[in-house]
């Protein structure tokens, strides 16, 4: 008889050819969220908590005893950048112990899965596999879906708008001076076009700064990826002249690149990766946007609904409509959970829910489910109680991240301390009082640097509610 240990060699062997087999069911998992909303750490814990079979009660095939194995595998399309698993987790578990490098740009992995099915059947035709292939990229690139839908002179308008709002003149400034200088009828010029992109570009990222979170397209100027510098990103919003526009005018080049920007930057995106992922993920950091204000949580609500626009797109539009078929579920997730105490987790997913009511409705309405999770892909933190004036406070116990400062301390990365991070009020609707957000302290903290090990020597990596995400987006493909 063989062991359960031959068992699961015998599995892992017959991994490699059946990832090859063409029979092998493939789920591909998308994973984005807006820079630094923890798309990375996300990753990596997943894979790795699949390939060491981490603490995930909450995940069926696991907590079941019917999770056999999973292996890393070739990605079947060699032109995408790998996702870079094992650099990510030697930072994490490093010493000191350091978070990774975030998502730049698209990346991918498969990992194979083995596992015994539970259905009836399941018992009779051996253990199944399953193709995950993962795939990462900015959700800055999802806000320009919308952009498919409209038209130059719509999306200027709209551009334009936001540009002169009050709140917006600091970092619009520059850019609408030399919006001023240039007379979008005058005849088209590189150096011109360069000039209004650059400003225009540095608007945006001077608005993301200071706003943490901007929701303005195109998502390029923020990540451009591979394609800094070239035509298709040097545009920029013009005012629609009242005159009749030449085809040699500055606004019909810009007007032009605009198109190209759409049919050869936006469109490929959607068509060879988007329109084929069958799960989504979309990480919120929730409590930075709390945490820089009432303008922060508007601009990510307007943003979250806007990637959501996309399933509309998806019915009226035949070209897009593969993909409004295909997702079926979406998971919105806070990520960061472990910045606030236990207590504080249902309120967290509770404001989140109110963050993407509207986003997931239109989702539901396109025939895809969703659900708000708040987790901690990777918990940095654990929890205590302190008395202060004979009361007993619930704290966190972590370690500040060198320059985070609280109450005038500034720390240095290596102390550990105790602190009340404050209560997430219990109606999501009460986060502001004045405009100001209610008292909150969160710091960011290092990674956990002590880590439990398995039996198999192989870190442990603690987390919460992870393994809830994980079975809401591939326990039922394990059934
Ligand atoms: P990305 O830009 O979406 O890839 O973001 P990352 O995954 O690189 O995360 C950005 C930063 O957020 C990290 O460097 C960490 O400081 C923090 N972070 C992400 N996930 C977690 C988590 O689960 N717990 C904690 N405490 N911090 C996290």
């Amino acid at each position: 008889p063989t062991t359960i240990t031959d068992e699961l060699g015998i599995a892992l062997a017959n991994l490699a050819d059946s990832a090859t087999g063409v029979l092998t069911p493939t789920l591909r998992l998308g994973v984005t969220g807006l820079s630094r909303a923890g798309k990375t750490i996300f990753i990596t814990a997943l894979i790795h908590n699949l390939l060491t079979q981490g603490r995930l009660p909450g995940f069926a095939p696991l907590a079941e005893g019917r999770f056999i194995g999973a292996k890393l595998a070739e990605y079947p399309d060699a032109t995408i950048p790998r996702f870079a698993y094992e650099q990510h987790l030697a930072a994490l578990t490093g010493r000191p112990a350091t978070w990774p490098e975030s998502t730049r740009r698209i990346s991918q992995l498969r990992i194979v899965l083995k596992y015994q099915s539970a259905k009836w059947w399941g018992g009779f035709s051996g253990p199944a596999t399953l193709n995950l292939d993962i795939v990462d990229y900015p959700g800055e690139w999802l806000l320009d879906l919308p952009l498919l839908g409209k038209s130059f002179a719509e999306w200027s308008e709209e551009a334009l708008a936001r540009a002169r709002q009050p709140g917006h003149a600091d970092e619009a400034g520059a850019f609408l001076a030399e919006l001023d200088k240039t007379d979008p009828l005058k005849d088209a010029s590189d150096p011109d076009a360069e000039r209004l992109a650059a400003a225009f570009a540095t608007y945006l990222r001077r608005s993301r700064e200071h706003g943490a979170l901007s929701t303005l397209p195109p998502g390029r100027f923020l990540l451009p990826g591979d394609l800094e510098g070239s035509p298709a990103l040097t545009f920029a919003p013009l005012p629609r002249p009242n005159q009749p526009i030449r085809g040699t005018s500055l606004y019909t080049m810009l007007e032009n690149r605009f198109e190209a920007y759409k049919s050869q930057v936006i469109r490929p995106f959607f068509r060879d990766h988007f329109a084929r992922l069958d799960r989504q993920v979309v990480l919120v950091d929730t409590l930075r946007a709390l945490n820089t204000g009432p303008a922060a949580v508007a601009d990510l609500e307007t943003a979250l609904t806007a990637v959501m626009a996309c399933f509309r797109q998806g019915e009226a539009n035949p070209l897009l409509r593969p993909f409004s078929r295909r997702i079926d579920r979406i998971l919105f997730a806070a990520t960061k959970a472990d910045h606030v105490h236990h207590t504080s987790h249902d309120r967290l997913e509770a404001i989140l829910n109110r963050l993407v009511a509207n986003a997931s409705k239109r989702a539901r309405f396109a025939g895809a489910e969703t659900r708000s999770l708040a987790l901690a892909a990777i918990r940095a933190t654990s929890e205590g109680t302190i008395r202060e004036a004979g009361e007993t406070l619930p704290t966190l116990i972590g370690t500040p991240q060198a320059g985070e400062e609280l109450d005038g301390i500034i720390y240095d990365g290596k102390t550990e301390i105790a602190l009340f991070p404050g209560d997430l009020p219990a109606k999501p609707d009460s986060l502001y009082e004045d405009g100001k957000p209610v008292a909150l302290n969160f710091l960011r903290f290092t990674p956990p640097q002590r880590l439990d090990t398995n039996a198999d020597g192989e870190v442990v990596l603690p987390h919460i509610r992870f393994d809830r995400a994980l079975d809401y987006l591939i326990g039922d493909w394990m059934a």
